[in-house]
């Protein structure tokens, strides 16, 4: 590989790291070099990466010396300089789950950013510190090269406030308790790809329902959030693949009180038992229920599809009616069954599904007589980091030739 300039793109989690390597050429154009993932780390890391056309470039098993957000880092890093020898990376943008209330749009990390990110750890236990580790893990690598963080929930600041408020006490909601909604950066791709994809949608209502392992709404009018199916953290709205969505709060005093549980063990169930694995004992993967004749993997099915089309409605109201419905994301893309079942269920709304169009995959998935008109848009989270950190740093055509001749 030659001298050239790349974006890398990071994604951390608890367990997994993934990374995305786009090249910076003049226009705002990001060709995909590698992506990639290194999972289980902590217990029995495995690392995958695949070139821009989806074809596998390696895979192997890691030691474990691969135990935390910093050792997977200088792996990656080895596998980057091994293989692309002479590129320069201008710039690392990360997901970073939360942004709090405060930021409204990705920003070029700094010190006191940092601190600040870290006080909202307490809001995203699961996920910030792993995110924010990942940074300071880039920080000590490479202090020179700067860092942009991208969060799930600035797409959505903006909303009304009684779209926002949570109605407890005003100490509690001074401490930050409000509703946040996430899978910004996916909502946020979507909603940029509209005026080409889906153009009659672009100034309109809109729903685009992110059905992954985590599945969310976002009521969207004019290409931005005015609600979310997400409230103050990712286990509200839809069923999902391990987490139950909304909830009695009832039951969770129930688990304190009548069952004697442990803040970790709620926890546990609430993020990791729950929703189609709970529901059908057998597994939290949509394929695997589909396949099955059991009654309980039925039953879970049956009810994701029953809370999607509850929410879909709930958010039609919030819009006051509906123009189009977008599916996106893992199960929203690949399953033609659960977005016919979901768009039946919404039929009341004026969606008719086009059955053979909806069999290949869209885009546009509705008849042409519907009503509300109804998509598959592939979402790219990854992207959309990187066209951010490109134009937060200036990565430029006039600038890019400046850093290349010096
Ligand atoms: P993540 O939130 O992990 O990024 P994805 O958006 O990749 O999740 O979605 C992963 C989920 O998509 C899997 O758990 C699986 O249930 C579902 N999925 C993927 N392909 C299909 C398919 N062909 N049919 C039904 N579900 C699918």
């Amino acid at each position: 590989m030659g001298d050239h300039a790349v974006v890398l793109v990071l994604n951390a989690g608890s367990s997994s790291l993934k990374f995305s390597v786009y090249q910076v050429v003049a226009a705002d154009e990001w060709p995909l070099e590698v992506r990639g993932q290194i999972e289980g780390i902590g217990t029995a890391p495995h690392f995958t990466a695949k070139d821009g056309s989806g074809s596998k470039l390696d895979e192997q098993r890691l030691g474990d010396v691969t135990r935390d957000a910093a050792t997977a880092l200088d792996f990656l890093a080895g596998w980057l300089r091994a293989r692309y020898q002479g590129v320069r990376v201008l710039g690392v943008g990360h997901r970073v789950v939360h942004g709090g209330a405060r930021h409204a749009a990705p920003i070029v990390v700094t010190p006191k950013v940092m601190d600040d990110l870290k006080t909202l750890i307490p809001l995203a236990p699961l996920h910030q510190p792993y995110n924010l580790a990942a940074i300071d893990a880039v920080s000590e690598r490479l202090p020179d090269v700067p860092q942009v963080a991208c969060f799930d929930t600035s797409f959505h600041r903006g909303h009304q406030v009684v779209a926002e408020v949570v109605p407890l006490p005003q100490d509690i909601r001074q401490a930050g308790v409000q509703r946040y909604g996430f899978h910004g950066l996916s909502y946020e791709y979507v909603a940029s790809v509209l005026p080409k994809v889906a153009p009659e949608l672009a100034t309109g209502r809109v729903i685009v329902a992110h059905l992954g392992s985590g599945a969310s709404l976002c009521a969207m009018k004019d290409g931005r959030s005015v609600d979310s199916s997400f409230g103050f953290t990712a286990l509200d709205g839809l069923c999902m693949g391990t987490r139950p969505g909304a909830l009695d709060p009832g039951v969770v005093l129930y688990l304190f009180q009548g069952r004697g549980m442990s803040a970790k063990d709620v926890e546990t169930v609430l993020y990791k038992k729950s929703g189609l694995l709970g529901l059908s004992g057998v597994s939290n993967d949509m394929r695997v229920l589909l396949e099955s004749s059991d009654a309980s993997a039925r039953l879970a099915v049956e009810y994701f599809v029953f809370r999607a089309a509850k929410e879909i409605g709930a958010l039609a109201a919030t819009l006051r009616g509906l123009d189009g419905l977008v599916f996106t994301a893992g199960i929203g893309e690949n399953s033609a069954e659960i977005r016919e079942r979901i768009c039946e269920a919404s039929s009341w709304l004026g969606i008719e599904l086009d059955r053979a169009v909806n069999e290949r995959g869209g885009p546009r998935i509705s008849s042409p007589q519907s009503r509300v008109s109804a998509w598959v848009i592939p979402t790219n989270e990854e992207l959309m980091i990187a066209r951010h950190t490109g134009s937060l740093l200036g990565l430029r055509a006039g600038r890019l030739k400046a850093a290349s001749t010096s």
